[in-house]
């Protein structure tokens, strides 16, 4: 079977034969039935694509959101910071949008929250920690009083409209995960959020299966399950494996030990506390977010933080270098944070020596090989040790394999399945996965974002397309890229652009002249020329501060320059160009 074949089967009836079947098994839907009920599924993101997750589902006139996520973008789309759904679906029939759930607090699951509530006011409901992240990401954007915060617990029920839901705990990456029972005149519909089947969580809250179960035996219309790791065969092994696989790296530690991973990971970080205690650490927080999501998780409980074993970098600075344990983000490489300034030698107050250990504890996010590897680079110049996913286990996935997303499917007993959270070639293998549990292929969907996805008691089809795109927004959150060329341009003339061309000499690496730099619709006015040789020399002088490393790594230097002439606009003329650094060798 090919792509095209499961694209094309756009209406999906059950025979006949299978109706009544079902009719008997679930009585409570035949009235229903008889009042031709509907629910709709909305996919506003993540279907399709890697990220910026965001579902709306609508019965009777009520709509809810699942999820308001957002995508990074990748490297080559220049001057962009953050990307999230385009809410135009929503605006559009926002007197029926009544609430937002949040399964986990995952960036891909709440970055989006702000600007949604930015456009739409709304109760919104999640697990504490959840609620917790989520505060800081409108705290930062200002639109905090915009929220309604309703914290939820597993197994908790909730009516919205003729909706009504029960949360049903799941093991993931994070702490405090949920999926969600939606229970419509039409049928119940199970969305997984973002799951595994962890037998031996680090915080021994396994999955409901009970209640994923008890809905499977009541009639569940519709399963929308996570297809992250579908194409991976078995079973995704537990979190309790990397305190093995840590403990082995922290054994061989004579030195500094350098710890990256998510700021949001909870169970990972509890791990490394717990492991720095053993061993006699002391741990250093490294990075706003790091020391910002501790302190949420300690104050709502889900982190038990050894007494005396965090100090401040000051303290730590004293400490001999066995004692040292660096927490910190930026394990996917990022420019400005701090492993990578780390890896440049570029942090106030510690410096990596031969012999430290850099474990980088996170999984790599597609699209960033590249500045990953560039860092590793960085780390092996200054003799550092590398423990990463490919030779040892101190990460694994939040998410399930094959095995596990089968278990699902037999718990949940679905009469359609749509696959969600993952690229085509996921959703696809998922597909494969559902019919392999016995699910026939006429009762598979596979939708991408925009696709309406129309459920009655006895049908599934994809009637129609919602409109749906991405919003590319600046790193101050404030500017707004559009995506489409039309757009593009009209942003463009408003605030211009700026190209900086940088020759850099192949052999030394070193920047060779001024660089040039071309304006364009940026600053029309007479000072315009003054302004630009303003600016290169400013430009100038943050290049002369950095050192030879940094402006060897093309992608390091290009964060530079943009970070620098941004700065420079924003102070001297309130405005906020597209800067596009050009990196040329000569
Ligand atoms: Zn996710
Ligand atoms: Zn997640």
């Amino acid at each position: 079977m090919n792509m095209h074949d499961w694209r094309s089967r756009r209406i999906v009836k059950t025979p006949q034969s299978e109706r009544k079947h079902a009719k008997a098994q679930r009585p409570e839907h035949v009235i229903l039935e008889a009042r031709m009920d509907r629910v709709e599924i909305i996919p506003l993101g993540g279907l399709g694509e890697f990220g910026m997750n965001m579902m709306a589902v609508q019965s009777g006139d009520s709509i809810l959101v699942i999820d308001a996520g957002l995508m990074f973008p990748r490297n080559e789309l220049l001057g962009v910071d953050l990307i999230v759904p385009d809410l135009r679906f929503l605006l559009e029939n926002r007197d029926k949008v009544r609430a937002v759930v949040l399964t986990h607090g995952h960036e891909d699951h709440i970055g989006a929250l702000p600007y949604l509530l930015e456009e739409i006011p709304l109760p919104v409901y999640a697990t504490p920690l959840t609620l917790g992240f989520a505060r800081g990401r409108l705290v930062e954007q200002g639109v905090l009083e915009r929220a309604e915060f309703h914290p939820i617990r597993a197994r908790d029920t909730l009516e919205i409209g003729d909706m009504r839901l029960e949360f049903l705990r799941v093991t993931h990456s994070i702490a405090d995960s949920i999926g969600v029972a939606v229970q419509t005149p039409a049928g119940t519909i199970i969305h997984s959020g973002d799951f595994k089947f962890d037998q031996s969580p680090t915080d021994h809250l396994p999955s409901d299966y009970a209640r994923f179960a008890h809905f499977g035996e009541q009639g569940v219309l519709a399963l929308l399950s996570d297809s992250t790791n579908s194409e991976r065969p078995g079973y995704t092994p537990s979190e309790t494996h990397v305190r093995r696989h840590m403990e082995q790296a922290f054994h061989s530690s004579r030195r500094k030990i350098i710890v990256a991973c998510f700021a949001s990971s909870i169970h990972r970080i509890q791990i490394i506390l717990d492991l720095a205690r053993e061993f006699g650490r002391r741990v250093i927080l490294i990075g706003r977010s790091m020391k910002e999501n501790i302190a949420i998780a300690d104050e709502l409980g889900y982190l038990k933080i050894p007494e005396g074993v965090i100090v401040d970098a000051q303290e730590g600075s004293r400490l001999p270098e066995n004692m040292i344990l660096l927490l910190c983000t930026g394990s996917q490489g990022e420019p400005m944070a701090a492993l990578s300034r780390l890896a440049l030698d570029k942090h106030a107050e510690f410096s990596i020596e031969p012999d430290d250990s850099v474990i980088l504890s996170a999984r790599v996010i597609p699209g960033n090989e590249t500045r990953i590897s560039h860092l590793v680079n960085h780390f092996c110049r200054r003799g550092a040790r590398i423990f990463d996913e490919s030779h040892w286990m101190i990460h694994v996935s939040g998410h399930a394999s094959q095995e596990e997303l089968k278990l699902m499917i037999n718990l949940t007993r679905p009469r359609f399945f749509v696959p969600i959270h993952g690229e085509f070639r996921q959703l696809y293998h998922h597909a494969l996965v559902a019919q392999e549990t016995g699910i026939s292929k006429d009762r598979i969907l596979i939708a991408e974002s925009g696709d309406i996805i129309s459920l009655t008691a006895d049908s599934a089809e994809i009637r129609g397309k919602a409109p749906v795109g991405r919003r590319l927004i600046d790193q101050d959150g404030q500017a707004e890229l559009e995506e489409s060329v039309v757009k593009d341009r009209q942003q463009l003339s408003e605030e211009g652009v700026i190209l900086a061309v940088l020759p850099i000499s192949k052999s030394t690496g070193l920047v060779r002249g001024l660089p040039e730099l071309v304006s364009r619709g940026h600053i029309e006015h007479e000072d315009g020329a003054s302004l630009l040789s303003e600016a290169r020399e400013a430009l100038m002088k943050a290049l002369e501060e950095c050192t030879e490393e940094e402006r060897e790594d093309s992608l390091v230097l290009s964060e530079i320059v943009r970070a620098n002439l941004k700065r420079f606009f924003r102070k001297r003329t309130a405005t906020r160009p597209m800067i596009v650094p050009v990196i040329l060798e000569v």
